[in-house]
C-alpha cells in the first residue's frame, strides 16, 4: 500500500496549478447551501472583495440527515454559480454525490468538484463518480468520511486518481463520534497528520466549519489548522447566517470571514534565521535523545516483565493481578500530576504499556 501511495503522491498536481494562491490560506468561502440567485450573488460579490478568497463554495443538492428539511435548490443552482465566475474572480465548487451531479456540474462549468463526507463513506458512489471523471481534467476535493477512518478517505483518494484526476486536494471536516461534546464533529486531528505524512503532496484544507458547528469555533479551529501546517480552509459564509436554511449556526457573514483572515496568525515553514535554525536543531537533539532514552527504557521494561512472566508460570501465578495493575496505574498517575504531566495521557501511555507486557506474558 506504500509503494502506491508513494507513487499517488508523486503525481498529485501542485495546488498553483489549479488555484492562484501566492498566500496561504488558500480560502474557500460560501454559503452552506444556494438558496436563491440573490443570496449566492451578494455573498459572492462580498467574498470577492477580499484578496484573500479564492474559491466560491455553494451546496446546491444537500445530503440532510433528515427528509422535510431543505435538501438544496437543484440544478438552478449551477446558473447562479456560473453567474458568480462570470462576475467576480473567484473559482466555483460544489458538493457531487453522484454521475448525475458530476455530469450536470460539468456541462454548466463548475471549476472544482468536492466529494462530501456522506459519499466518501460509500466506495460505490465514489467509484461511479471517479468513472464519469475518466478523462475529465478537473480538480476535486474530498472530504473525509464521517467515521474517524483514514482507509475510506484514502480509498476515495485513490479512486480519483486511477480515473485519472490529478489535481486532488482532502479536506478535513472532522468525525462523528457518540460522545457529547463543544464540537459538532470530532477534529481527530492524528488522522489528517497520517493522511499528510503517508500523501506528503496532497494539498490538505481544513473545514472548520463543520467542526466546530457553531460560529465562536471557526477561529481558534482555523488557527489550530494553521499551527499544524494545514494550508488551506472551506469555512461556510452567508450574507444573511440568521436566515441560512441549513447549517445557521455555523455560518459567518464575509465581513466576519475578512476581519478573521487578517487575524490568523500565518506560520512560517522555512526558517530563515540562522540562529533560529541552530536553536531548533538543538532542541530537536535533546528530544530525540530523550526519545532514545524513552525506547531503551520500554525495552529493559519488557525485559523484565519477561522474566516475571516466567516466574509466573513456574509458580502457576496468574499473568494478571488487577491490584497490582490499578496500584501502578494511581502511582504513576499521581506521579504525572506532580510533574505537570496531563495524568490521562500518561494513563493511556501505560495502558498500552501494559497491554504490550501482558501480551509478552502470554
Ligand atoms: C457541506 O460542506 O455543506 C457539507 C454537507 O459538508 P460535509 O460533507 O462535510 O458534511
Ligand atoms: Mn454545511
Amino acid at each position: 500500500m506504500l509503494e502506491n501511495l508513494k507513487k499517488l503522491s508523486r503525481s498529485v498536481s501542485k495546488i498553483s496549478t489549479w488555484l492562484s494562491c501566492d498566500k496561504i490560506p488558500w480560502v474557500i468561502a460560501g454559503p452552506c447551501s444556494a438558496e436563491s440567485e440573490q443570496q449566492v450573488i451578494s455573498t459572492a460579490r462580498a467574498l470577492a472583495r477580499s484578496a484573500h478568497v479564492n474559491v466560491f463554495r455553494a451546496g446546491i443538492w444537500k445530503p440532510r440527515t433528515r427528509p422535510n428539511t431543505f435538501e438544496g435548490v437543484g440544478k438552478i443552482g449551477l446558473e447562479w454559480l456560473k453567474a458568480v465566475r462570470a462576475e467576480t474572480a473567484l473559482l466555483t465548487t460544489t458538493e457531487v454525490a453522484s454521475a448525475r451531479h458530476v455530469e450536470l456540474c460539468l456541462d454548466h462549468d463548475v471549476d472544482i468538484l468536492w466529494v462530501g463526507a456522506r459519499t466518501t463513506v460509500n466506495p460505490f458512489l465514489v467509484q461511479e463518480i471517479a468513472d464519469v471523471l475518466k478523462g475529465v481534467d478537473i480538480p476535486v476535493l474530498v472530504k473525509n468520511p464521517v467515521n474517524a477512518e483514514l482507509g475510506l478517505w484514502l480509498g476515495a483518494i485513490e479512486r480519483l486518481h486511477h480515473a485519472g484526476i490529478r489535481k486532488l486536494a482532502a479536506i478535513h471536516r472532522g468525525f462523528s463520534t457518540y460522545v457529547e461534546m463543544e464540537y459538532r464533529n470530532y477534529p481527530n486531528w492524528q488522522i489528517p497528520i497520517e493522511l499528510k505524512r503517508l500523501v506528503p503532496s496532497l494539498p490538505l484544507i481544513c473545514d472548520p466549519s463543520h467542526i466546530g458547528g457553531s460560529r465562536e469555533f471557526i477561529e481558534p479551529i482555523s488557527q489550530t489548522a494553521l499551527d499544524l501546517g494545514i494550508e488551506g480552509l472551506m469555512i461556510e459564509t452567508h450574507i444573511d447566517p440568521d436566515r441560512a436554511l441549513s447549517d445557521s449556526r455555523q455560518q459567518i457573514t464575509p465581513d466576519v470571514l475578512i476581519e478573521m483572515l487578517d487575524r490568523l496568525r500565518i506560520r512560517n515553514a522555512q526558517i530563515a534565521d540562522r540562529h533560529v535554525k541552530g536553536q531548533m536543531a538543538h532542541l530537536r537533539a535533546q528530544i530525540s535523545h530523550v526519545d532514545a532514552q524513552i525506547i531503551q527504557d520500554l525495552a529493559d521494561r519488557m525485559k523484565w516483565v519477561e522474566q516475571i512472566g516466567k516466574l509466573k508460570q513456574q509458580h502457576n501465578i496468574p499473568v494478571l493481578q488487577i491490584d497490582r495493575w490499578e496500584n501502578l496505574l494511581r502511582d504513576h498517575m499521581a506521579k504525572a500530576c506532580q510533574l505537570g504531566l496531563d495524568s490521562e495521557f500518561v494513563k493511556s501511555v501505560f495502558e498500552l504499556i501494559h497491554a504490550q507486557a501482558v501480551k509478552r506474558q502470554l
